[in-house]
This record gives structure tokens, sequence and C-alpha cells, in this order.
């Protein structure tokens, strides 16, 4: 065992645990390090110990979601990562508790495969997520979404687990859903309860697939990324510009560095090649920067949650 990981954060855990576990194949872009320890809990009551013991033993404490917005150095990352992939996190239940039309979603649960069962159902307001990939604590925590709207507006409420594995639920009213942001702790999300309407199935899947044929011929899809890698700057009149047609007015559109490339369809899409650095991904993202605020006078920030040993994130704006 990893000797900066004490036996006593693993002794009889309901957990699965990996030690310095690859993480690459755990991203959508498929570079990166290890992780020194990944813990996949078996149950909320043992997510709820590690936590506290991760706080007693002073460890850093990461959640790994589908990692589609998440950007590995290659030097790994210390601490531990937890990830909600065991059924007791990814079993949804539709009219939870007799609550008609809603969904509770543990935070493991695959978006896009809860998407496909709502419209299958006839249940509206996931649409917007066509071709987003997600978990649902990670759809949660970035607000994710686009031009049709984004999760928060089907949200009702959402239950999340601090460092002492106290649970608090949070209604819709409480949170303040942002562009790319939610207003919640800096907990763990354990579940979120969908607030969905009737529809008809067949006009649902019609609605889903245009969504999604909207995306395919518009994002590349089929590389491997994190979506945009920028968020949309604010201008001075206080609307948001896109940061893609920024890198395009740069003249950076399928520019490469090392193993990573802006994409030639969408340039606020970085991709990496199949076993490329992630550091080089990183390292573009900072080419990108200086040169958009050199030719363009705007500073662009990134989306992409970074994890690394040594890397500390810059405040957002
Ligand atoms: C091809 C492609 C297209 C995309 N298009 C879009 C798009 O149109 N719109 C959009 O908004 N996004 C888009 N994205 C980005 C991504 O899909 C979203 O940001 C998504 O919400 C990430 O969810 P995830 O589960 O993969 O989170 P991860 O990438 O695993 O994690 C992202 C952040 O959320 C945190 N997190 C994850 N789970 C939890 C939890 N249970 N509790 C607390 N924090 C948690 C992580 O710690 C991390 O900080 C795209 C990505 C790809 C690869």
């Amino acid at each position: 065992m990893n000797a900066s990981i004490p036996t006593s954060l693993t002794d009889g855990l309901d957990a699965i645990i990996e030690m310095d576990a690859p993480l690459a194949a755990q991203t959508w872009f498929g570079v990166g390090g290890n992780a020194d320890m990944l813990v996949r809990p078996q149950s909320e009551a043992a997510l709820k110990e590690l936590l506290r013991r991760c706080h007693n033993e002073n460890k850093t404490v990461r959640v790994l979601g589908s990692g589609a917005n998440l950007l590995v150095l290659d030097e790994g990352v210390d601490g531990v990562v937890i990830k909600l992939d065991q059924p007791a996190f990814t079993q949804w239940t539709l009219h939870a508790d007799g609550q008609k039309n809603t969904a509770h979603v543990p935070a493991g649960v695959d978006v896009l495969k809860l998407l496909n069962a709502c419209v299958r159902e006839g249940l509206d307001g996931l649409c917007q997520m066509a071709g987003i990939p997600a978990s649902m604590g990670g759809a949660t925590r970035m607000n994710a979404g686009g031009k049709y709207g984004c999760i928060g507006d089907a949200i009702h409420s959402v239950a999340t687990m601090n460092h002492r594995g106290e649970v608090r639920v949070h209604p819709h009213s409480a949170i303040q859903f942002s562009y790319r942001h939610s207003a919640l702790p800096q907990d763990l999300i354990v579940w979120t309860l969908l607030q969905l309407t009737p529809g008809d199935p067949v006009a649902l899947r019609e609605k889903m697939l245009d969504i999604y044929k909207f995306k395919k011929d518009s994002q590349p899809l089929a590389q491997h990324s994190a979506g945009c890698l920028f968020r949309n700057p604010v201008g001075h009149d206080g609307t948001r510009s896109s940061a893609g047609r920024l890198i395009d007015l740069a003249g950076l559109k399928g520019f490469t560095h090392g193993s990573a490339f802006v994409s030639a369809e969408h340039a606020n899409f970085v991709c990496a090649n199949k076993g490329g650095r992630a550091n080089d991904v990183l390292e573009l993202a900072r080419i990108i920067q200086e040169r958009v605020l050199q030719s363009q006078g705007v500073d662009i920030e990134m989306e992409v949650a970074v994890w690394g040993r040594s890397f500390q994130p810059k405040e957002k704006k």
C-alpha cells in the first residue's frame, strides 16, 4: 500500500478500493496519470464513513463523475478519489415516494441513460441534456446544459453530504443556478430530485433526437475532449460572447501543440490524441488564453476542472 495512505482509511470499509489507479480511461480526454487511491463505496453508509475518515486523516477528497469535464494531469492526484458507480448510486426511481412526474436520481446515474428512460416513460424536462455526457452529480454541480436549457431547470432539490457525513437537502429555491454553475456547498452531491412534466413519448423522442443532431452537427463529439474548454466570457454589456469565436478570431482553429489540438470543427473544443499527454492539453490551454488576450483583449477562463498533485486552480471570475 502507498505509504501516504494509512490503512485506517480503508479497513473494514464496504467499498471497492484500488491503489495507484489509472484515471485516463475514466475521463473523456483519455489522458492523464493515476490516483493514489480510487474508492467506490457500496452504500451511502460506507460513503459517510469514508468521508469522515478522510477528514480525520486530513486527506484531500475529489469526486469523479463521468469524467466529461475533467483534465487529470500526467502527475496524477494525491489523496482519495471517490467514484459513485456502484448500484447504490446508479439506480433511479421514477415517481419517487408517490410524487407524480418526479425522478429520484443518485449522483452516479448516467444522465443520458436516464434521459432515454424518461422519454420512453413520457416524462419531459431532460431533453436539453441530449448529447451531453454526464453523471447526475457532475451535471448538477456544473448546471450542465446549453442553448436548449440546463439541468437546473428540472431540479426540484439536491442532497449534499459534508466531510462529517451529514446530509443536507437544498430546495431549488435555495440554489442559485447560473451559467455552468450551481451555488451549492463544495460538498459531495448524493442525489438530485427532478421535477418533470408529462409528455408524449413519440414527440419527446423527436425533440431529443433534434437536439442531439444539432450538437452532433456542430461539435466534434467523437474526439477525446471535455466539451467546451473555456467559459464564454461576459462583455461590458453583461452579455456572454462565444469563447469559440474568440479562439477562431485569434487564428487558432486546428492549431496543434504536442499531442493536443484545437478542433477544426469547433474552436472551443480542445482535443487530445490517444496516448497523448494531459500536460499538452494544459499547455495548449495557456497558449490559447495568451493569444486570445493579445489579439482580442479578452481574458478567457477554463470551464474544465483540472486535477493534479501540485496544480492550484485560479479563482473563478
Ligand atoms: C463531447 C462533450 C460534449 C459536451 N457538451 C456539453 C454541453 O453541451 N453543455 C455542458 O454543460 N457540458 C458539456 N460537456 C461537459 C460535461 O458533459 C458536463 O460538464 C457534465 O456535467 C460533466 O459531468 P461529469 O459527471 O462527467 O463530471 P466530471 O467531469 O466527472 O466532474 C466535473 C466536476 O464535477 C464534480 N463532481 C462530479 N460528481 C460530483 C458529485 N457527485 N458531487 C460533487 N461534485 C461532483 C467533479 O469533482 C468535478 O469538479 C461536454 C463534454 C463532452 C466530453
